[in-house]
C-alpha cells in the first residue's frame, strides 16, 4: 500500500457529517434531478465536489479575519493583501474580486469582440463559459498525451507549441485579443506545466504581440512540482518558483478559493496601465471599490495569510502527496485514474469504469451518481455534461474526449481513513459495474449547464 504522510496539523476544531440511509439518498438524489449540485450538504457523507472554497483555514487565519478593516476605501487589509500579491505575483496593478470567474468575466468583457479566439492549454469551465457569453471561442492546445489518462508524464498540463504557432498563424494574432494557460490544468486531470514550457508560451504571445494571462488558480501546486520534477529548481523555495512563473505572464485571473485556502475571494492581476483603468471602472460597476473588490476586509485578510502557507513546503508535501495516495490506492484496485495524480484531484476515467455506457449516455454522470447513492460520497462529473455542447454553427452535438468524474480535495479537510473509505467504496461500485445505467438530459440551461441541468435514469 503506498504510504500516508500524517497531516502537518492537528485538529482544533470539528464539524460532525453523516451517512443517511440508502433509501434517503435515493429519495435526496430523486429530488435533486439526479444532479448531485442539487443536493443538500447535509445529506452528503465525504464531499468530493470542488476543492474551492471548501478549504480548513489556520489559526493564523482565523486571527488575522479579526483584524480586517471594513473601511469601504483605503483599507488596511487591502494594503497588507498588497504587500503579499507583490511579493509572490509582482505584477503592476492588482483588484481583488469576489471569486476566479468575476476576474474573467471582467477580462472577457473587456477584451474579447465576437468571433475572437482565447488558446489555452485547456480552459476551465467558468473561463469557457464566460469567453463563449462574449461569443468567443475558447480553444485548447494541450500536448496529445494529455488525452491519454494512462500516460505518465511529468508535465502532462503543457500547452503543445507548435499546435499553439500553427494556430496563431493560422487565425491571425489580431483575432486573438489574449492568450493564456491554465495552472495546473484543472479539467485535465490537476496535471501540472513545466517552467519550460511556460516559457516557451511566453516567448510565442510575445512574439505575435497577444497579452498572456494566468489561470493562477493553483500556483502554488503547480511551483511544488516543478520543485519536485524539473531539473534546476529542487534548491528552489515554492515562493522563488512562483515569482519567476508570474514574471513570464502580463497577468493572471485567480480563484483565491484553491491556493489562497479561503472560502472566498479571488484577483485579477496585471501590468498594462491603460487596461487596468478599464478594469478598475468595470470592477466598480460589477464587484466594488478597487481596495475591497466584492468582498470584506477580513476576507482579504485572510487571503493575504492563504497565499503564503500555501507556498509552505511541509504543506505542499502532505497535500501532493494525499493525493497521491488517493490515486496509487484507486490504481490499485483496478480502476483508471488520470495518472499520474495530481495535486488537488484525483480523476475517474468513467468510460473505462463503465465500458457499457456509451458516451452519449453519460458515463460520468452515471459514475457520480452510483457514488452517491453506494456511499454518500458527492463527485462532480467533468465529461459530456460539462464540457460537451451543441456546435452554434452545424448545431451538431460536440464530446469531449474524455469522460471524467473529479474527485477534488478540500485542503486541510478529511484524513485517511476518509480517503480508505472511498476507496472501499470505488472498488464495490468496480465489481459490480454492469449493473449501472445511464441518463438523458431532461433540463439544460444554455451555459454552465452541469451546475443547473436536471436528469433521467434511462
Ligand atoms: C475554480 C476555477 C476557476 C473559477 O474560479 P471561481 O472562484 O470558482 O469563480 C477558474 N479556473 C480554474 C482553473 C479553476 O479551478
Amino acid at each position: 500500500m503506498p504510504k500516508y504522510l500524517p497531516e502537518p496539523f492537528r485538529i482544533k476544531m470539528v464539524e460532525p457529517i453523516r451517512l443517511i440511509s440508502a433509501e434517503a439518498r435515493k429519495e435526496a438524489l430523486k429530488n435533486a434531478g439526479y444532479n448531485v449540485f442539487g443536493l443538500h450538504s447535509e445529506d452528503v457523507y465525504i464531499d468530493f465536489m470542488t476543492d474551492s472554497g471548501t478549504s480548513a483555514m489556520s489559526q493564523e487565519q482565523w486571527s488575522a479575519m479579526m483584524l480586517g478593516d471594513e473601511s469601504y476605501a483605503g483599507a488596511r487589509s487591502f494594503y497588507r493583501l498588497k504587500v503579499v500579491m507583490d511579493e509572490i505575483f509582482g505584477f503592476k496593478h492588482f483588484v481583488p474580486t469576489h471569486q476566479g470567474r468575476a476576474a474573467e468575466g471582467i477580462l472577457s468583457a473587456l477584451l474579447i469582440k465576437p468571433g475572437q479566439f482565447v488558446p489555452s492549454n485547456m480552459h476551465f469551465d467558468t473561463t469557457e463559459g464566460n469567453i463563449r457569453a462574449r461569443r468567443g471561442k475558447p480553444v485548447n492546445l494541450i500536448i496529445d498525451q494529455a488525452y491519454n489518462p494512462a500516460t505518465r508524464l511529468d508535465f502532462k498540463g503543457n500547452m503543445d507549441i507548435a499546435k499553439l504557432k500553427k494556430f496563431i498563424r493560422e487565425t491571425g494574432p489580431e483575432n486573438i485579443p489574449l492568450g493564456m494557460i491554465t495552472i495546473t490544468n484543472n479539467a485535465g486531470g490537476g496535471q501540472p506545466v513545466s517552467m519550460e514550457n511556460l516559457r516557451q508560451v511566453s516567448a510565442t504571445y510575445k512574439e505575435f504581440d497577444i497579452p498572456f494571462f494566468i489561470d493562477a488558480c493553483r500556483f502554488a501546486e503547480n511551483a511544488y512540482f516543478i520543485k519536485l520534477r524539473e531539473p534546476g529548481y529542487e534548491d528552489k523555495s515554492p515562493l522563488e518558483i512562483a515569482q519567476e512563473i508570474f514574471s513570464l505572464a502580463d497577468g493572471a485571473t485567480m480563484s483565491a478559493k484553491k491556493d489562497g485556502i479561503v472560502n472566498i475571494g479571488g484577483f485579477l492581476a496585471l501590468n498594462d496601465d491603460k487596461l487596468f483603468e478599464s478594469v478598475r471602472n468595470e470592477l466598480i460597476m460589477r464587484e466594488g471599490f478597487p481596495t475591497y473588490g466584492g468582498l470584506a476586509g477580513r476576507d482579504l485578510e485572510a487571503m493575504a495569510v492563504g497565499f503564503m502557507e500555501a507556498l509552505q513546503v511541509s504543506y505542499l508535501e502532505y497535500r501532493l502527496g494525499q493525493t497521491a495516495y488517493l490515486g496509487e490506492r484507486l490504481l490499485e484496485k483496478g480502476i483508471q485514474i488520470i495518472e499520474p495524480p495530481g495535486a488537488h484531484a484525483i480523476y475517474i476515467d468513467a468510460m473505462k469504469l463503465l465500458p457499457h455506457i456509451p458516451q452519449r449516455e453519460l458515463p460520468g454522470q452515471a459514475l457520480s451518481i452510483a457514488m452517491y447513492l453506494e456511499g454518500g460520497i458527492r463527485a462532480v462529473e467533468l465529461g459530456t455534461v460539462a464540457f460537451g455542447y451543441i456546435d452554434p454553427d452545424t448545431g451538431e452535438e460536440i464530446f469531449p474526449r474524455l469522460d471524467l468524474v473529479r474527485m477534488a480535495i478540500p485542503r486541510r479537510v478529511y484524513t485517511q481513513s476518509h480517503l480508505d473509505y472511498t476507496v472501499d467504496i470505488l472498488a464495490e461500485i468496480a465489481a459490480k459495474a454492469e449493473s449501472y445505467r445511464g441518463f438523458r438530459i431532461a433540463y439544460q440551461p444554455k451555459l454552465l449547464r452541469h451546475f443547473t441541468a436536471r436528469f433521467e435514469p434511462l
